[in-house]
C-alpha cells in the first residue's frame, strides 16, 4: 500500500489472491519467499503512461490519459483488453493486468498478463471522434506492442469499431499485418465466436459447475447485470440452454422482465442503436424499466455479474441469499466486493470468481493468435468446442486446486492457486528476471 498509494482496486485484487495463496506459501515457504517471487509477482514488468491528445468535431483539441501495465510474461506474450471509460486509472489498469495473469495461466494457454486503456468516454461520441481518438491512442502504443510482444483486446467501451479503428493506424504505421489485437472484425482477421465468448463461456462453466453439484442449469431463473459485450451473450447462451434469464443493466438503470429478456431486441437497442435500456422497455410489454441499482433484489436461482468491478455488495449478496440464490459466477472482472464474497461463501452459495469464469474471452483471443499466426481461420463450431472445453477444464482445475488444498468448494481459491502454481513454476525456471 505505501509503495502504491491511491489505487484501492489493485489492493483488493492482490489481497484477494494472496489470501488464497496463504495456505500454498505457507507449505512452501522457502520456496515463494527465495528470490522475491512474491514481490515481482505483484509489480508489474513494465508501467506505460502516456498522453493521448485528439481533436474533436468542433475542432478543438481534447487530451485523454492512456495507459498500457504490461504485468507478467512468464508463460507468453502479454495478453489483456483495453478499456475506455471515464473511470480509467493507473490502479484500476494494474487490478485488472493482475488479474488477468491468473486468468490466462488458467486458461492453459500460453499467454501473460497485461492490460490497458484510457479515460477516454466513447459514449456520445461520433463515428469521427471515436476513430481520431483511436488513431492517436495507437500512434504511442504501436511501439510496445507486437504479434509475439503484446496483444491487446477489447474490454469495456472498446469493441468491434474500437479494434477496427486502431488495428487500422497500427497497420499504417509499422506496415506489418500481424495479429498484434484480438477482437478484429471476420474480415481482416477476426475469429468467429470471438464476440460471444466471454458470455457462453460463463455459461458453459456454469452448466458444468451445477452439473457438478448435482444440479441443473435448465429451468432456472437467471439475473444479470450489465447489457454490453458480456451480458448480452451470457442471456443468450443462458437462454440456448433452457434457463430463463430475467433481467439486465446499464448505468443508469435496469430491466425486469418476468417472459425472459427478448435478447435480440437487447442487440438491437445496445449493439445497433447504441441506446439506453428505456429503449427496451419502451418496446416490450412484459419490462419494467427501474432507474438506478437493484438486479440483484429480483428472485432467481443464478445470479451473473456481468456488468463492471465492485457491482455486486455484502447488501446485494444478503438479498440473494434471502432469496434462495444457489450459485453466482462472474461474468465482469471482480464485481463481487470481498465482503460480499464471504457472505456467499459462508452461505453455500456456489461462487465463481471472474478470473476462471470469464475466462472464455481472452481463450478464445487467443485461440484467434493461434489462427493469426497459422494465417487460418476455424469454423463457429470448432471455436466454440474449443472453447466449451477449455471452460469445463477450468471448472475442473479449480475444482481438482480446491480439494487438493484441503479447501473443497472454494473455486476462489481453487482459481487462485491453480493460476498462481503455473505461473510461479515458469519464473522460477528463468530466474530473476
Ligand atoms: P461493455 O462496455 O460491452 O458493457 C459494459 C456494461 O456494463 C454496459 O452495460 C455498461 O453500461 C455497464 N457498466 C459499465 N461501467 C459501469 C459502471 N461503472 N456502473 C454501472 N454499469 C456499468 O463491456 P463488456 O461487456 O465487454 O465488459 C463487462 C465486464 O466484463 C468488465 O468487467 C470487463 O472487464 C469484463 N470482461 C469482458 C470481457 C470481454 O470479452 N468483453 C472478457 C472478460 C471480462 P453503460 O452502457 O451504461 O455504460
Amino acid at each position: 500500500v505505501a509503495k502504491n498509494p491511491a489505487q484501492p482496486e489493485f489492493h483488493q485484487a492482490v489481497k484477494e489472491v494472496l489470501e488464497s495463496l496463504r495456505v500454498v506459501i505457507e507449505a512452501n515457504e522457502d520456496e515463494y519467499r527465495k528470490d522475491a517471487l512474491l514481490e515481482r509477482l505483484v509489480t508489474p514488468e513494465r508501467q506505460i503512461l502516456f498522453r493521448v491528445p485528439w481533436v474533436d468535431d468542433k475542432g478543438q483539441v481534447q487530451v485523454n490519459n492512456g495507459f498500457r501495465v504490461q504485468f507478467n510474461s512468464a508463460i507468453g506474450p502479454y495478453k489483456g483488453g483495453l478499456r475506455f471509460h471515464p473511470s480509467v486509472n493507473l490502479g484500476i489498469i494494474k487490478f485488472l493486468g493482475f488479474e488477468q495473469i491468473f486468468k490466462n495461466s488458467l486458461t492453459s494457454l500460453p499467454i501473460g498478463g497485461g492490460k490497458g486503456g484510457s479515460d477516454f468516454d466513447p459514449k456520445g461520441k461520433s463515428d469521427r471522434e471515436v476513430m481520431a481518438f483511436c488513431q492517436s491512442f495507437m500512434t504511442e502504443l504501436y511501439r510496445h506492442i507486437g504479434a509475439d510482444t503484446d496483444v491487446p483486446a477489447g474490454d469495456i467501451g472498446v469493441g468491434g469499431r474500437e479494434i477496427g479503428y486502431m488495428y487500422g493506424q497500427y497497420k499504417r504505421i509499422r506496415d506489418v499485418y500481424e495479429g498484434v489485437l484480438t477482437g478484429k472484425g471476420l474480415t481482416y482477421g477476426g475469429s468467429l465466436a470471438r464476440t460471444q465468448a466471454t458470455g457462453y463461456g460463463l455459461l458453459y462453466l456454469t452448466e458444468e459447475l451445477l452439473k457438478c453439484n448435482g444440479s441443473d442449469i435448465k429451468g432456472k431463473t437467471v439475473a444479470v447485470s450489465g447489457a454490453g459485450n458480456v451480458a448480452i451473450y451470457a442471456i443468450e447462451k443462458a437462454q440456448q440452454l433452457g434457463a430463463k434469464p430475467v433481467t439486465c443493466s446499464d448505468s443508469t438503470g435496469w430491466i425486469y422482465d418476468p417472459e425472459g429478456i427478448d435478447v435480440e431486441l437487447l442487440k438491437e437497442v445496445k449493439e445497433v442503436k447504441r441506446a439506453r435500456l428505456t429503449e427496451y422497455a419502451a418496446a416490450r410489454k412484459s419490462a419494467e424499466y427501474h432507474e438506478g441499482k437493484g438486479v440483484w433484489s429480483v428472485k432467481c436461482d443464478v445470479a451473473l455479474p456481468c456488468a463492471t468491478q465492485n457491482e455486486l455488495l455484502l447488501e446485494d449478496a444478503k438479498q440473494l441469499v434471502a432469496n434462495g440464490v444457489q450459485a453466482v459466477c462472474e461474468g465482469a472482472n471482480m464485481p463481487t466486493s470481498i465482503e460480499a464474497t464471504e457472505y456467499l461463501q459462508a452461505n453455500k452459495v456456489l461462487f465463481v470468481c471472474g478470473k476462471a469464469s470469464n475466462a472464455g474471452g481472452v481463450a478464445t483471443s487467443a485461440l484467434e493468435m493461434s489462427q493469426n499466426s497459422e494465417r487460418l481461420s476455424w469454423t463457429f463450431e470448432e471455436v466454440d468446442s474449443k472453447l466449451k472445453q477449455i471452460m469445463v477444464n477450468i471448472f475442473h482445475s479449480i475444482d481438482d486446486a480446491a480439494k487438493k488444498y484441503g479447501m473443497e468448494g472454494n473455486y476462489v481459491a481453487g482459481a487462485n492457486i491453480a493460476g498462481f502454481l503455473k505461473v510461479a513454476e515458469a519464473m522460477k525456471a528463468q530466474g530473476i528476471v
